[in-house]
């Protein structure tokens, strides 16, 4: 389920995410982590960061780039473990807030309102998901809402929680990769009736 390995301390963004990404030979599971998305660990000799490889790609990108703000900022605090009960930390807080900033900035968040002449307050769940879709970012539907309403372009607590892909279904129709899933299944029953 993860990968693990150790980095050298300077490298570029790109460079680091092509080292995390889950690579195919990766080494098998730890189980003392399987209840996390990911680490980081500042040894003595180096950092050493693990992403889970259950993580979709978005979501991957995602933690690397939170990983990153525990690199960069907490190399004192030695072992930091990334998992949902974690958020309440500040310093998993501070990694959350780092990484959405890192792959869709607020500036280009509250310009793409702007340019939608979409006022405060005025942002509904429709909205998000035509952002999401028109700027491809990989930061997700929870985050993006969370942020709206954090700056004000949605009312508090006035966006879901939950069934943004039904939205966004109904909105832009089924994506090609399921399509192509029930295709796939189709044809492989058809041919062990066969
Ligand atoms: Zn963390």
């Amino acid at each position: 389920m993860f990968y693990f390995f150790f980095i050298p301390v300077k490298l570029s963004l790109r460079l680091l995410c092509s080292f995390l990404y889950p690579q195919l030979h990766a080494p098998p599971t730890l189980p003392q982590f399987a209840f996390c998305e990911g680490a980081y660990f500042s040894f003595e000799h180096g950092p050493c960061v693990l992403v889970s490889r259950k993580l979709p790609p978005p979501q991957r990108v995602y933690t690397m780039a939170h990983e990153l703000k525990h690199h960069l900022a907490d190399r004192n605090e030695m072992i930091a473990f990334c998992h949902e009960a974690n958020v309440p930390a500040q310093i998993e807080i501070g990694a959350e807030v780092f990484a959405a900033e890192l792959i869709y900035p607020e500036d280009e968040f509250a310009k793409y309102f702007t340019e939608k002449n979409i006022k405060s307050g005025a942002c509904t769940a429709e909205d998000i998901v035509h952002l999401k879709h028109s700027t491809d970012t990989t930061l997700s539907y929870t985050s993006l809402a969370k942020r709206a309403e954090r700056m004000g372009f949605a009312l508090k607590g006035s966006l879901p929680k939950v069934g943004w892909i039904k939205l966004e279904e109904n909105l832009y129709g089924e994506p090609a990769y399921k399509r192509i899933n029930r295709y796939r299944q189709f044809l492989a029953l058809q041919h062990r009736v066969d």
